[in-house]
């Protein structure tokens, strides 16, 4: 499956917000829309007229801006996103609530919120290099979705990963309560699919769904 890979904190000032797409370096003065006193340092969208650019707020840009953050936080590209929201559209339950759950159970995503990657491109990563796997098994499709029981881990080669145990012992990222540490910090397990409390993103699941609803 294809991928950005353009420089990601265009992204993040497009949508003139920190979308933490660079791992610990989001968290530094390094950031371009870092706030720096009162202002913020590049909070405007990219290109040579990204700070003249008018910001319209109709109905429709701003459902657009909240798919397209979506995206970007799990870096999913349009197609893949929109079968995503056809799926969770034929679902029972709350259409944006089930898109959602749908993007947590990605095993990169797993893989990013065991604290293994410090971002969700470099746990995409690790996956696609055959270093996590599901149930014993190697998985390396970053989209594959984790069910209720499964069992989430880093191969033996893997667990001695410099930049693995560097980010275990740096990020000490907190387990959403949909996940259970098992074994230390090298496996996890799925306890249950995550319910919309649980996921912590700052998104208006809604608005992508009056969107693809038109
Ligand atoms: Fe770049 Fe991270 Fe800042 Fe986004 S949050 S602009 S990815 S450093």
């Amino acid at each position: 499956m294809a991928r950005y890979t353009g420089p990601v904190c265009r992204l993040c000032r497009r949508e003139r917000t920190k979308l933490f797409l660079k791992g610990q370096r989001c968290n530094t003065i390094k950031c371009p829309v870092t706030d720096i006193g009162d202002r913020r340092k590049r909070a405007f969208p990219p290109g040579e007229h990204g700070r003249d650019r008018v910001r319209q707020g109709s109905e429709y840009l701003v459902q657009l801006r909240e798919k397209q953050k979506a995206r970007r936080i799990y870096g999913v590209l349009e197609q893949q996103f929109h079968n995503l929201y056809e799926e969770a559209n034929h679902q029972p339950g709350i259409t944006g609530e089930n898109l959602l759950r749908m993007l947590e159970q990605r095993l990169d995503n797993v893989a990013f919120r065991a604290g293994w990657g410090s971002s969700r491109s470099q746990a995409r990563q690790l996956v696609r290099h055959g270093h996590v796997l599901v149930n014993g098994k190697r998985v390396s499709i970053p989209s594959f979705r984790v069910r209720e029981g499964d069992v989430v881990s880093l191969s033996p080669k893997a667990a001695d990963l410099i930049v693995i145990r560097h980010n275990i012992d740096t990020l000490d990222r907190r387990l959403p309560a949909w996940l259970e540490a098992t074994q230390g910090p090298n496996q996890v397990t799925v306890a249950s699919m995550p319910s919309r409390d649980q996921i912590d993103e700052p998104l208006r699941e809604q608005l992508i769904v009056e969107l693809y609803s038109k």
